[in-house]
C-alpha cells in the first residue's frame, strides 16, 4: 500500500475548518445517557459521537458493555441530534451489528489491531464498505503490525480509512496510562502524510487534567483529529472515570487549542521544530524515568549492603562499569569524555542514595 492523495477524501468532504472532532462516553450505558450526551454535544465542533457498545476489558468482571441494545440508543441520538455515530467492533459479528444499525464510523480497537486474525475477519465483513473505518494503534508498540492491519482494510477495498494514535502499553508505570511514543505515529504519518491521523488524548493519558496538554501536542505535529472520551457524569463512568471530560469542558478544550496550519515555509520550519522537539522531550523524559528506575535499584543495593555490613564503594565494580560504558557509548556515536562525566554524575548520584539508606 502506498500513500495516496485520495486517502484524505472522506476527511475533506466534512468541510471542516478545524480539526475532526469524535467524542462522546466511553462506554454507552443507558439510552438517557446516551441522549443526553450527544444533545450537549449537538451545535458544538464535534462531527462524530462514539459510545463503546462491546468494551474489551483488562480482567473479567468489570462492565463489558451493553451490547446490540446499545445500537438502537445510538440510532435514536442520530436521528435527534445529525450526529454521526461510530462504535468500536472487534469481530464480524460486531461488524454485522453495526451495518444493520447504520452505524457510520467503525473503529478497531487496540486490543484487536494486534490480531491480524481479527483484523482480517473485520476487513472481510467489511469489504468494499463505504463507512469509515479507524485503526486504532496495537498496544504494543509495533510500526508493522499496525500498518499490517491498514493493509488488511485497504485490501479490503474500504476507501475511507483513517488511523487513530492512543498510545502504547508499558510495563513500567509512566505518567501516561499508554505512552504516546511520538515517533512511532510521526513515523507512520511520513509514511502516509495523506491518511488521516487522529490522535486519542483519553486513552493516552488515562486522566482528564492531562487531555488538553496532549491534544495540543498533536494538533502541532499536524494530526487531522482528536478523539475525546465526554460524559456528562465522568466520575460515575461505567468504565475510564479518570479520564472523561463533560461536554462543557470539552467545548472549552476546543476553545483553547491552537490550530496551525501548513502555510508557509514559516509553518513548515516550526511543524519541523514541533516534530523534532517532540521526539527530544520523549527521550528526555525517558532517560530520567530510566535513571529514576536506576536509583531505586542502587537503594536495594544499598539495603543489601547495610545488611551485609559492606562498603558502598567498590572500586574494581565501577572501573569496569566506566570501561564498558565507554566501549558502547562510543559506538554508539558518543564522546569518551562525555561518557565518563555522565557516568561519574550517575555514580555520584547512586553513592548519596547509597549513603542515605546505610546511614538511616
Ligand atoms: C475505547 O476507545 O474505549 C477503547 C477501548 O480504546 P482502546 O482500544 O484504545 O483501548
Ligand atoms: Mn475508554
Amino acid at each position: 500500500m502506498e500513500n495516496n492523495k485520495k486517502l484524505k477524501n472522506w476527511l475533506t468532504d466534512f468541510h471542516l475548518t478545524h480539526p475532526l472532532v469524535i467524542a462522546g462516553p466511553c462506554s454507552a450505558e443507558t439510552e438517557d445517557q446516551v441522549l443526553k450526551i450527544a444533545h450537549e454535544l449537538k451545535n458544538s465542533d464535534v462531527s462524530i459521537f462514539r459510545a463503546g457498545i462491546w468494551k474489551p476489558r483488562t480482567r473479567p468482571g468489570g462492565f463489558e458493555g451493553v451490547g446490540a441494545i446499545g445500537l438502537k440508543w445510538l440510532q435514536k441520538a442520530k436521528a435527534e441530534t445529525g450526529l454521526l455515530m461510530a462504535v468500536e467492533v472487534a469481530n464480524a459479528a460486531h461488524v454485522q451489528l453495526a451495518l444493520e444499525h447504520d452505524i457510520d464510523v467503525l473503529w478497531i480497537g487496540a486490543r484487536t489491531t494486534v490480531n491480524p486474525f481479527a483484523v482480517q475477519e473485520i476487513a472481510d465483513a467489511l469489504k468494499g464498505t463505504d463507512k469509515i473505518v479507524l485503526l486504532k494503534n496495537p498496544v504494543n508498540p509495533d510500526l508493522s503490525l499496525w500498518i499490517g492491519g491498514l493493509e488488511r482494510l485497504y485490501q479490503a477495498n474500504i476507501q475511507k480509512l483513517g488511523v487513530i494514535h492512543r498510545g502504547f502499553s508499558t510495563y513500567e508505570k509512566t505518567k501516561y496510562r499508554n505512552n504516546p511514543e511520538w515517533q512511532i505515529a510521526i513515523d507512520f504519518q511520513n509514511k502516509f502524510p495523506d491518511l488521516p491521523l487522529i490522535c486519542d488524548p483519553s486513552h493516552i493519558t488515562g486522566k482528564r487534567d492531562m487531555i488538553q496538554e496532549v491534544s495540543q501536542q498533536a494538533l502541532d505535529l499536524n494530526y487531522d483529529g482528536l478523539i475525546i472520551e465526554t460524559h456528562i457524569d465522568p466520575d460515575n463512568a461505567w468504565s475510564d472515570a479518570a479520564q472523561q471530560v463533560t461536554p462543557s469542558v470539552l467545548k472549552q478544550i476546543l476553545i483553547d487549542l491552537r490550530v496551525r496550519k501548513m502555510t508557509d515555509d514559516a509553518d513548515e520550519f516550526t511543524q519541523k521544530m514541533t516534530k523534532l522537539r517532540t521526539q527530544i522531550d520523549d527521550y528526555d523524559r525517558k532517560i530520567l524515568e530510566i535513571l529514576g528506575n536506576r536509583m531505586k535499584i542502587a537503594d536495594q543495593i544499598g539495603l543489601l549492603k547495610k545488611e551485609k555490613n559492606v562498603a558502598i564503594l567498590q572500586n574494581k565494580r565501577w572501573n569496569e562499569i566506566v570501561e564498558k560504558m565507554i566501549q558502547d557509548g562510543m559506538q554508539k556515536g558518543l564522546n569518551e569524555e562525555f561518557i565518563v562525566h555522565l557516568f561519574k554524575a550517575i555514580h555520584q548520584e547512586s553513592i548519596s542514595h547509597q549513603e542515605r539508606i546505610i546511614n538511616s
